[in-house]
């Protein structure tokens, strides 16, 4: 077979970058050594400058690093996107750091090895959105949507809306399917509704916790035959929780929750204390589940059709999690997958990132289907509303909304990323400790760091460079699977 002309010479330049990367072989292994500890990036952030060890007491130099020592005169680092679609190796990275966080979480549920009580209950709850109208939807194979009300359309006998568009839809959807979460009419759809909605859902959960303590203290039994008062409830019980943003395919959000009842200490507020034996998983669950039907929030007023509130859908889902190693894992595991997603990645035809400008017009996206570009023009509409316009509507165009971060967690559910990161930094410095023994020397507690750094480019700097460090990531993934397996030593 014969390649075309230009894709041989695009071969070719790869080559020749390779080649010319692997030469000389001590700035092969200082750019291979980069690579690595840039956890094999696909678009590595180029470090140019500088960084001074400074003895605070003395003055005295300690030690210097110029990135021009470096190879091309730059010190690549991680990019560290969460986002699967963006950076698959720093994704990896941010799922283990994420299941981490979840299972942190989880492992505290247990209980303490020398006591025989319960241990603290433990939920997994899914917080959906109402409808905002009717959607192409996949069964199983099963019909998208059978119309059972609505107008017949005179000839062929099929019911319609006001719109003439057909309330029912025969077809089998995929999942995989483009038309699925699509609206059956987009003028039926409250598109509005659905953008203030995800807009408002940050607020939504935090006024959803606060009913969450009010449940608890009407639940709670009578303790030392008095009832609990809603004031008491907090010194009594705590929920910790964690939670992931899902985009669903219609474009709305959802939140999947872990939720854990603690107990409190009142001298000791960080201390972790098992929930009292009275606060089991169906109070927690009835808690839940009844601050959810009660939480709303008002919503700006736009037309007259979209809802003064914002509220739950009514699919509200709540499970207990055995706080077990197998369970507890599983469900970490399936958090943490939620948290690498994109609303790209469920919502086809926008950026996994918000595009650059005042008013993004998804130049750079892939192309967008019809249902997904009547959402963004319903966001640029209400940008523009006087009403709306403390939500800043312009700058979320590209998540429909959405304002918030994907994964949030209560102060006290677990680890915290930061923690992970600063564990892997002190992992990192001990084990070039062991290799140059005098560096403990240099890390003492009187020295200061002065850098001066710049940000000198995205990504690598030429095509063969990517190949070549995607080669490396790879052979290195297979090599820590090997390692897992017991297959080397
Ligand atoms: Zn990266
Ligand atoms: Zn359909
Ligand atoms: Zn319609």
């Amino acid at each position: 077979m014969w390649m075309r002309s230009d894709q041989m010479l695009r071969t070719q330049t790869v080559l020749g970058q390779i080649l010319a990367r692997v030469a000389d072989d001590d700035q092969y292994r200082r750019w291979m050594g980069q690579v690595d500890r840039a956890g094999y990036c696909v678009r590595p952030v180029q470090l140019a400058g500088s960084a001074t060890t400074v003895n605070a007491a003395t003055g005295e130099v300690e030690a210097s690093y110029s990135s021009s020592a470096e190879p091309g005169g730059v010190l690549l680092v991680a990019c560290k996107d969460r986002r699967e679609s963006v950076c698959p190796p720093c994704a990896a990275r941010y799922r283990s750091d994420a299941w981490h966080v979840f299972a942190g979480g989880v492992s505290r549920a247990l209980p303490a090895p020398d006591s025989d009580a319960a241990g603290s209950p433990l939920v997994l709850a899914t917080f959906t959105a109402p409808s905002f109208g009717r959607v192409h939807a996949a069964r199983d194979g099963g019909v998208c949507r059978a119309a059972r009300t609505g107008r017949r359309d005179g000839g062929r006998g099929t019911r319609v809306c006001e719109h003439g568009r057909p309330l029912g839809c025969p077809a089998r959807h995929t999942p995989g399917d483009g038309m699925v979460g699509a609206p059956l009419c987009t003028d039926c759809a409250d598109l509005a509704g659905l953008v203030l909605w995800n807009a408002h859902v940050g607020e939504l959960w935090r006024r959803t916790v606060i009913y969450v303590y009010r449940a608890l203290a009407a639940l709670a039994p009578a303790l030392g035959g008095r009832p609990v008062g809603v004031r008491q409830i907090r010194d009594l019980l705590r929920l910790s929780y964690v939670k992931v943003t899902e985009f669903q395919k219609r474009g709305v959000v959802h939140l999947h929750v872990l939720a854990r009842l603690d107990g409190v200490n009142p001298d000791d507020p960080d201390a972790l204390v098992p929930a009292p034996a009275w606060a089991g998983v169906e109070l927690l669950t009835a808690a839940l589940k009844q601050a959810g039907a009660r939480a709303s929030v008002p919503l700006p007023v736009v037309d007259s059709r979209t809802a003064a509130m914002a509220r739950w859908g009514n699919q509200l889902d709540v499970r207990p999690v055995r706080a077990s190693a197998v369970d507890g894992a599983r469900v970490a595991g399936y958090l943490a997958k939620y948290a690498t997603k994109t609303v790209s990645d469920s919502v086809s035809g926008l950026p996994a990132s918000r595009p650059r400008g005042d008013d993004p017009d998804m130049a750079g996206a892939r192309a967008i289907p019809a249902h997904v570009a009547a959402l963004t023009d319903a966001v640029r509409r209400l940008a523009r509303l006087a009403t709306c316009r403390t939500l800043r509507l312009a700058r979320h165009i590209h998540t429909l909304g959405f304002r918030g971060h994907v994964t949030s967690k209560s102060r006290r559910y677990s680890t915290t990323f930061a923690a992970l990161r600063e564990e892997r930094r002190a992992w990192r410095q001990a084990r070039a400790r062991e290799r140059d023994p005098w560096a403990h020397e240099r890390d003492d507690a009187q020295c200061v760091v002065v850098g001066d750094w710049r940000i000198a480019g995205i990504g690598y700097r030429t095509l063969g460079d990517r190949v070549l460090a995607e080669v490396l990531g790879r052979e290195h993934r297979q090599a820590r699977e090997a390692q897992r397996l017991g297959l080397t030593a």
